[in-house]
């Protein structure tokens, strides 16, 4: 639990958790302030070459020493499609464009949603950063050991919606 979560924002009373709205929630006993958790926003790309797919092994707690498509968390008040690439650059080293939205993914009792970009390379330096291990290409078919099975999920749309254009 954060500080922020113990003291009313309002008026710094110690917060009570009570059910509002069909969850447990922080409520303030003084002046009845309720506390909403708010989303967070992730956002990953899909960066395709030569058939295969960009692909970083992690070097951050979740999902240590597996592998992941390349991406992170947007920064309040960042425009996603640059926070896709400003993340891709800083894992992988290469520049790249997002373009089509693949889709928005979500699941119930995880607070972060993702958003998936199909994005192209412009230029950079294959080169692992600092939050990954290794970085490379991989076969859809034929992937490494990955951190979140989501990606899986998020591969299949991508390959799907590549084949529905032909
Ligand atoms: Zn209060």
């Amino acid at each position: 639990m954060n500080l922020q979560d113990k003291f009313c924002p309002s008026c710094a009373a110690a917060l009570e958790t009570k059910e509002v709205f069909g969850h447990e929630r922080p409520v303030c006993p003084d002046c009845a302030r309720v506390i909403f958790y708010d989303p967070k926003v992730a956002v990953i790309c899909i960066v395709p070459r030569d058939g295969k797919v960009l692909m970083i092994r992690r070097a951050t707690d979740q999902g240590y020493g597996l592998w992941g498509l390349p991406g992170g968390y947007v920064d309040r008040g960042e425009v996603v499609e640059m926070a896709a690439a400003r993340e891709v650059w800083e894992e992988t080293g290469l520049r790249v464009e997002p373009e089509e939205l693949i889709g928005l993914f979500s699941v119930g009792g995880d607070p972060v949603m993702v958003v998936v970009y199909d994005a192209q390379e412009t230029g950079g330096e294959l080169e692992a950063g600092p939050e990954a291990l290794e970085v490379g290409f991989f076969d859809i078919e034929d992937l490494p050991e990955l951190a979140f099975p989501r990606d899986q999920d998020v591969l299949t749309k991508w390959q799907a919606s590549k084949d529905q254009k032909g």
